[in-house]
C-alpha cells in the first residue's frame, strides 16, 4: 500500500493525462520504482525507440517502391491494375504510418513496455501479411520483410520463446494466405507479368513456405542466440562493476547510488528508510595474529553471514528488499528500505526510539547476535553496529551516513559489541535486550 500522495497536478487535457488514463491498462511497474526498474524500464523505451525510427525508414522505402512500381505499372499497362492492387494497400499503408505515427508520440509516457512491444510485434505481423497478399501471395517477394519482423520482435521481447513465437507466427500468417489462395477462400490477387498459374499451384506454394519457414526460424534463432549473448556479458559487466570482489556485497560506488535513489523514492512516497554501519571489533588483532589471509576469511564469511540474515538475502535489486553492501575495510553497511515492521511497531511502544528507529535497531540487533554466534573464519568475532533512519533526524543521505556513523562510534566507545540507534544514544541494557522477544 502506497502511504504517499499522487501527483495530479498535471493538466487533464495534456497528453500525458490522456497517456495516464492507458496507464492503468499498460502499468505493470511498481507503483515505487527502484533505480534498476526505472533504468530497465528506460532501456527498454529505448529499444522501442530504435524500432519506431527502423519503421519510419522501412515505410518511406516501402512508399518510394509503391510509386515506383504502379507508375511503371500503370504506364507500360496503361492503368490496367485492378483497384484493389492500389487501394488496399495504399489504406493498410495508412493505417501502418498512423499506428507507428501514434507509437511515435506516445511510447514514452507507457510503462508496461512488453505489452506494447507485443502489440507492435502483432500490428506489423499483420500488416506485413495484408501487404504479401495484396503484392502477389505466392509471388510476392514482401516475405523478406517476414525476416525484419523477426528480428524486430527478438529485438523487443528479448526473451527467447518470445523471439521463436515470433517466428512460429510469422510462418503460420504466411502459411495461413498462400493456404487460403491455392484452396481458393482467398482470391488471388494478381500480379502484372507473372506466372499466375503458379500463383495458384498447391506445390509451388508448400514449397514456398517450407522455405520461407526455415528462414524466419533461423532468424528467430539467431536474434535470440545473439540478444542473450549480449545480456549475459552486459549482466555480467554490471555485476562487476557494483559488486565488491572479496565479499560479494554490493561495494561503496553502488551503496551511495541505491541509498540516493531509497531516500529519493523515501521521501516522494512517504516512506521509512533504515541504514546500519557495521564495525568489526578488533579486527586488527586478527589480522596482525593469524595473517591478512585469515582477515579476509572473516570478511568473506561475515559478508555471507550478514546476506543471509537480512530480508531477501541474495542479492536483488528489489525496491523491498534490504542492501547489503562493503563500504571499505571492515565496515559494512546495509540499506533497509521499508525499515517499519509491526515488531517494530510493538517494540517502539515500550521504548524511547520511534518504530522506523526501531525496526532498523532489531534487524542490527538480530545481525549482531548472529555474528557472534556464526564465528567468521572459526574466529570469535564480534561486530559494533551504529543505526540511523528516515523519517528521524536525519534529512538527507549525508546526514543518514554521518548520524549512523556516529552511532557506530559511541557503540565502540561504550564497550564494542553492541547496537546503537542515534534516536537513543543509551545502550538498551543486555536484560531488556534479552527480554525483548525477537531474540535468535
Ligand atoms: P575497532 O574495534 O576499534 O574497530 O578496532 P579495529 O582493530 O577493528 O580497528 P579498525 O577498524 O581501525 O581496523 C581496521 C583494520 O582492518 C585495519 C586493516 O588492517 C584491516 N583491513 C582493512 N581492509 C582489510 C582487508 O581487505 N583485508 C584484511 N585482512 N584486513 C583489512
Ligand atoms: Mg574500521
Ligand atoms: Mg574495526
Amino acid at each position: 500500500m502506497v502511504l504517499g500522495m499522487k501527483d495530479t497536478t498535471r493538466k487533464e487535457l495534456s497528453l500525458e493525462a490522456m497517456t495516464d488514463r492507458w496507464q492503468g491498462l499498460f502499468s505493470s511497474v511498481a507503483e515505487m520504482p527502484s533505480i534498476e526498474t526505472k533504468k530497465r524500464l528506460e532501456e527498454t523505451r529505448n529499444r522501442i525507440g530504435q524500432v519506431i525510427w527502423i519503421r519510419w525508414l522501412l515505410l518511406i522505402g516501402l512508399l518510394a517502391y509503391g510509386l515506383v512500381a504502379l507508375g511503371l505499372y500503370s504506364w507500360l499497362d496503361g492503368f490496367t491494375l485492378e483497384i484493389e492492387n492500389r487501394v488496399v494497400p495504399g489504406a493498410v499503408f495508412l493505417f501502418a504510418w498512423a499506428c507507428n505515427g501514434w507509437y511515435h508520440i506516445t511510447y514514452r509516457h507507457f510503462s508496461k513496455m512488453r505489452l506494447l512491444a507485443l502489440v507492435q510485434v502483432g500490428i506489423d505481423l499483420l500488416f506485413v501479411t495484408v501487404m504479401v497478399h495484396f503484392s502477389g501471395g505466392t509471388l510476392s517477394w514482401l516475405w523478406g520483410v517476414y525476416f525484419v519482423l523477426v528480428l524486430e520482435a527478438t529485438f523487443l521481447l528479448e526473451k527467447r520463446w518470445a523471439g521463436l513465437a515470433a517466428g512460429m507466427a510469422a510462418s503460420l500468417a504466411y502459411g495461413a494466405v498462400l493456404a487460403a489462395e491455392t484452396a481458393g477462400w482467398l482470391e488471388p490477387v494478381p500480379v502484372p507479368y507473372n506466372l499466375t498459374a503458379a500463383q495458384t499451384a498447391v506445390s509451388y506454394a508448400a514449397a514456398k513456405w517450407g522455405w520461407v519457414t526455415l528462414l524466419v526460424l533461423s532468424a528467430a534463432d539467431f536474434g535470440c542466440a545473439m540478444m542473450s549473448l549480449l545480456r549475459k556479458q552486459r549482466k555480467s559487466l554490471q555485476r562487476l562493476v557494483i559488486l565488491d570482489e572479496l565479499t560479494g556485497l554490493y561495494n561503496r560506488r553502488y551503496f551511495f547510488q541505491r541509498l540516493h535513489s531509497e531516500m529519493e523514492r523515501a521521501r516522494r512516497y512517504k516512506r521509512s528508510l533504515g541504514l546500519l554501519v557495521l564495525d568489526i571489533d578488533d579486527f586488527k588483532q586478527i589480522n596482525d595474529t593469524y595473517g591478512h589471509q585469515a582477515g579476509d576469511r572473516v570478511l568473506e564469511e561475515l559478508g555471507a553471514v550478514i546476506r543471509k540474515h537480512i530480508r531477501g538475502g541474495a542479492l536483488a535489486a528489489e525496491y523491498d528488499l534490504d542492501v547489503p553492501c562493503r563500504y571499505g575495510g571492515e565496515e559494512f553497511v546495509v540499506i533497509l528500505p521499508e525499515a517499519l515492521s509491526s515488531e517494530s511497531l510493538e517494540l517502539a511502544k515500550e521504548g524511547t526510539m520511534d518504530c522506523v528507529a526501531c525496526g532498523a535497531w532489531i534487524v542490527a540487533e538480530r545481525l549482531r547476535q548472529q555474528i557472534e554466534l556464526a564465528k567468521p573464519g572459526g574466529f570469535p568475532v564480534t561486530a559494533s553496529i551504529g543505526v540511523a533512519s528516515y523519517p528521524g533526524k536525519a534529512k538527507s543521505v549525508d546526514d543518514l551516513v554521518a548520524l549512523a556513523d556516529k552511532a557506530l562510534y559511541a557503540a565502540k566507545r561504550n564497550g564494542k559489541n553492541q547496537v546503537m540507534a542515534i534516536e537513543d544514544l543509551q545502550p538498551l541494557d543486555p536484560r531488556e535486550r534479552a527480554a525483548k522477544s525477537f531474540a535468535v
